[in-house]
């Protein structure tokens, strides 16, 4: 494996580094070894963290073009630095290392489309009584907590945003992944003035403390449906507003003149990029009975042809599971399946040797209730069902907590556009999935969130409206 020396991370507080009383190991899960420590956050350091945000509000929000060329330069940077950062993921996530600088590429493109979006002020009446305008108004400062499966595009999303709008951060990665966040902070320091954006690392509590914290008027959070919970609960009695990027059980439907061997690539690539621990990836797929075992075998046929390996080493496409609790869990919920009478058409269990690797597997017949199908497996593992009958296949993908996304699958585009529509999801996809961009708003219904990132919509999440109402005559 390639020889690869962490810097030195410091969490960035009012611009400063700043060590913590203690730190915390942060595993490589290529390896399942301690690569690097992380900043354990004091609760006096929130406080400061929080302070600094809130100092440096005034400011930030009174000048909307410095904020846009800071903008366009914390871009430059990402594109700039986007190896070195993307080495830093790869070692934390375990995502190959060409995915990991596209990751950081993808998080100055988001920069960049923010640091343009308009900041609209509306006039609705302008007549002899009154002239009558509508502006979004900054929050104040925003609490920015998020996964460890994109840990650095995820924190973009939140901060181009929120700072465009002239609102500051505090930003809590995941304990998994905090390294590339640090080296996050640690770069903007060039760009942004000291407070506007600030991070600190821990576990969880540290996120639990800044959701009760005082100062935060805003969390912006992506995660887990049950920690999303905690949060909007933690959150109520300020009433802070919230957005919840949560979790997702995307079904793709295929329907009955659907090409199996012309689908079967892209259903692969969506449900196992980033080796299925993304929240849109497609976690279920649904076929018509007659084409069944064509599409289990075609997808088996690309999980058997997948290169797993450390993201270090050239031709890997898919690396770890990027934590022991989500390894295991992966691991279990493919042999209950297994057990409840599931057939794995390829792969199934863990690869021997050390450091979180499972093999891509494709389950077939998976009985009714089964947890694989049911709950958000978030890894590389998926169940094939097959359907007779298309609006039981549309009740069985909307019948579920979960509202992310969902996409369905046709030779007939029209076909494919009218059926998706039908799913109840925030983004309903038709001979596609996974198509994100910046302009696009990304949400979930029911327990797969509340709000929306990216696009105009998700700038506005981070701004109040305001009335201003001038009376004439
Ligand atoms: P998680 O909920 O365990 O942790 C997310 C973050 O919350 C971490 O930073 C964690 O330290 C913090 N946290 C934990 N307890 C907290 C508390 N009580 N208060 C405040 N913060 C707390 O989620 P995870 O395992 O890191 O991420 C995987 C999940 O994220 C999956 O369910 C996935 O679908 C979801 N996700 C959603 C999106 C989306 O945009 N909808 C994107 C990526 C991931």
């Amino acid at each position: 494996m390639p020889e690869y020396t962490l810097p030195d991370l410091t969490m960035t507080i009012d611009g400063r580094p700043v060590a913590a009383p203690g730190t915390f190991g942060v595993v490589n899960p290529a390896t399942g070894e301690v690569a690097g420590q992380a900043p354990d956050a004091s609760r006096e350091q929130l406080d400061q963290a929080m302070a600094a945000a809130l100092a440096a509000y005034p400011a930030w929000r009174a000048d909307e073009g410095a904020r846009r060329k800071a903008l366009h330069a914390a871009a430059d940077l990402m594109f700039a630095r986007s190896e070195e950062i993307g080495r830093v993921l790869t070692l934390e996530q375990g995502k190959p290392l060409p995915e990991a600088t596209m990751e950081v590429v993808g998080a100055g493109v988001w920069i960049k489309y923010f640091a343009d979006l308009e900041l609209p002020r509306e006039v609705i009446q302008d007549d002899e009584r009154a002239f009558v305008e509508v502006v979004r108004r900054p929050m104040g400062v925003v609490a920015a907590i998020t996964p460890w499966n994109y840990p650095l595009l995820l924190a973009i999303w939140k901060l181009a945003p929120a700072l465009l709008a002239g609102n500051t951060m505090v930003l809590k990665p995941s304990p998994y992944t905090p390294l590339s966040s640090l080296l996050l902070g640690e770069a903007l320091r060039e760009v942004l003035p000291p407070g506007v954006f600030n991070v600190v690392t821990g576990g969880d509590e540290l996120g639990a403390w800044m959701t009760s914290h005082p100062v935060p008027r805003k969390i912006s959070f992506t995660g887990s449906v049950a920690t999303g919970k905690r949060v909007a609960a933690s959150a109520a009695p300020d009433l802070k507003r919230v957005t919840l990027e949560l979790g997702g059980n995307d079904p793709a439907i295929l329907l009955d003149d659907a090409d199996p061997a012309a689908v079967a690539g892209k259903l692969f690539g969506a449900a196992f990029q980033n080796n299925g621990q993304v929240c849109s990836a497609i976690k279920r797929v649904y076929v018509p009975e007659a084409l069944y075992g064509d599409v289990v075998e075609a997808l088996a046929e690309h999980a058997r042809a997948a290169r797993v390996g450390d993201g270090f080493t050239e031709g890997v496409q898919y690396g770890p599971v990027n934590n022991r609790p989500q390894f295991e869990r992966v691991g279990e919920l493919v042999a209950e399946a297994v057990a409840g009478g599931a057939r794995a058409a390829a792969g199934g269990k863990a690869v021997d040797g050390p450091g979180y690797f499972f093999e891509p597997t494709i389950l077939a017949d998976v009985a009714d209730g089964a947890r694989i199908v049911d709950e958000e497996q978030f890894g590389p593992a998926l169940p094939v069902i097959a359907y007779r009958d298309l609006d039981e296949a549309l009740a069985r993908a909307n019948g579920t907590h979960f509202g992310l996304s969902g996409s369905v699958w046709s030779g007939d585009p029209e076909r494919a556009a009218e059926v998706a529509a039908r799913l109840d999801c925030g983004t309903a996809w038709a001979n596609t999935h996974l198509a994100l961009a910046p302009h696009q708003p990304f949400g979930g219904f029911k327990w797969s969130g509340v709000g929306v990132e990216n696009g105009p919509w998700g700038l506005y999440g981070f701004t109040e409206l305001q009335v201003l109402h001038r009376a004439k005559g």
